[in-house]
């Protein structure tokens, strides 16, 4: 009789059922908490989060302190924490010259509106500048000066143009916060004499750059493993707790980044604490992780990669999350919705639409964003390095996207903690599944990824 209860047991869990301590553990999940930690984290006294910052140091121990309550082991070099030594530079502004030139007409370019970043002194007379706003070739680049126009910072560029600058608004928060790691030119005139012309030139006269460095932490915690078998293998759950800082000018100084990324901030935390009042716990160990460093580059998660806590050989997936609170987007209010970036790169998404299915949340794919929005965020960095990685979002595009409107009052809190119950199904089940997901690689898009699996198991 025993041995037929158990196996009725297993048959509705496979339907697609939860357990009823796995649906104790998602109703732990609460908006009221949501919105309590966010309104601490996305508060103007931490200066918008900036890479480094103090306001980034209070939020790392925010979310340390968290994990402690939550019983989570610590996972990091120091606690709860890993650091990193990040060397930040600035542009040398001593003997510092910029002419710009075309058309008979000459600007010259005052060091406040640029950053250049370089280890030795640059020397240039006169040399062909043009703008690009997609990829271009290796012919097309050499011996110019690349000015980029198009969207993001980090495109792939030749390496044989002579200097690539990113044109950028002084009051571009995403620039700003990157002007320590990307050459910068934000003089308007310049920029617009550039892109109009096809016979533009520039002379430069810049020293080695000034360097000094800052530490700044990843914060990571684990909920060990309940089978002796499993627990030595690990699924991910991350989100980046910085933003881009402050402005300069305006009444509202300040960028809260409550929905990018304090929302995923929380909802790590969140379900970290729901989960690990279980009991059993899940079979394999999950490692719960936030990053630095997102907005200048993915370098906190880069840096996770080069210095994996536990072994990513045995890391099974890493479900990232990025903008779950909002639900006003721009394509229209999203509740009871979310998606995946690289909908089609992997087996993880087959797992959260059934997860979606338990918890009521439909899963879909977002076809202008799915690919598109794959690189944009820190699943990048794992993926890269052949672990099954993808970033969830609720809205990618909503009104005060990278504004300093970004406010905690404006999360949709009850949908918030909706979308977190389906990822904690979703991370139950992916750590109980004795067989680990895979890369889709029918999917050509997806090859290199399956690839860098291969290598690393
Ligand atoms: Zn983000």
């Amino acid at each position: 009789m025993r041995s037929l209860v158990i196996f009725a047991a297993t048959l509705t869990l496979a339907a697609g059922q939860l357990t009823p301590d796995e649906q104790a553990a998602l109703q732990r999940i609460s908006p009221d908490s949501l919105r309590g930690n966010l309104s601490f984290l996305s508060s103007d006294l931490l200066e918008g989060r900036a890479t480094p910052s103090r306001g980034l140091d209070l939020a790392a121990e925010f979310i340390a302190s968290r994990f402690r309550a939550a019983g989570l082991e610590p996972a990091g070099d120091d606690g709860y924490f890993q650091t990193a030594a990040l060397t930040i530079r600035e542009q040398n502004p001593s003997g510092f010259e910029m002419t710009v030139a075309a058309g008979g007409r000459a600007i010259k370019v005052p060091a406040a509106e640029s950053s250049i970043l370089t280890d030795k002194a640059i020397s240039l007379e006169n040399v062909p500048v043009i703008a690009a706003d997609h990829e271009i070739s290796a012919d097309q680049a050499a011996g110019k000066v690349i000015l980029w126009t198009g969207r993001g910072h980090r495109p792939n560029l030749p390496g044989s143009a002579v200097l690539v600058l990113f044109a950028a608004s002084v009051f571009d928060p995403e620039t700003r916060s990157s002007r320590a790691f990307f050459n910068t030119l934000a003089s308007a005139d310049a920029i617009a004499l550039i892109k109009g012309a096809k016979d533009a030139r520039m002379s430069l006269r810049v020293e080695a750059s000034l360097e000094h460095s800052a530490k700044v932490r990843n914060v990571a915690g684990i909920l060990r493993g309940s089978d002796p078998a499993l627990r030595d293998t690990y699924v991910m759950l991350t989100a980046h707790y910085d933003h881009v800082g402050m402005r300069e000018t305006g009444e509202d100084r300040i960028y809260n980044g409550a929905n990018d990324d304090g929302s995923g901030t929380v909802s790590v935390i969140e379900i970290a604490n729901a989960l690990a009042a279980m009991n059993p716990r899940p079979k394999r160990s999950i490692l719960f992780v936030t990053f630095f460093g997102e907005e200048i580059g993915l370098v906190g998660s880069r840096y996770y990669g080069r210095h994996p806590l536990e072994p990513l050989a045995k890391t099974v997936a890493d479900l990232n999350l990025e903008q779950v609170g909002r639900t006003d987007d721009s394509e229209g209010p999203q509740q009871g919705t979310a998606t995946l970036t690289g909908f089609d790169f992997s087996d993880v998404t087959k797992v959260l639409i059934e997860a979606g299915k338990l918890t009521g949340v439909k899963v879909y794919k977002n076809e202008k964003a799915s690919d598109a929005y794959f690189a944009r965020s820190d699943n990048q960095a794992l993926a890269d390095l052949g672990v099954p990685a993808h970033t969830l979002c609720v809205a990618f595009d909503y009104p005060d996207y990278h504004g300093v409107g970004d406010e905690w009052p404006k999360i949709d809190y009850a949908n918030m903690a909706k979308i977190d119950r389906m990822v904690a199904a979703g991370l139950i089940e992916l750590a109980s599944d004795a067989a680990p997901p895979k890369w889709n690689e029918q999917n050509s898009a997806a090859s290199k990824y399956a690839a860098a699996a291969k290598k690393l198991r």
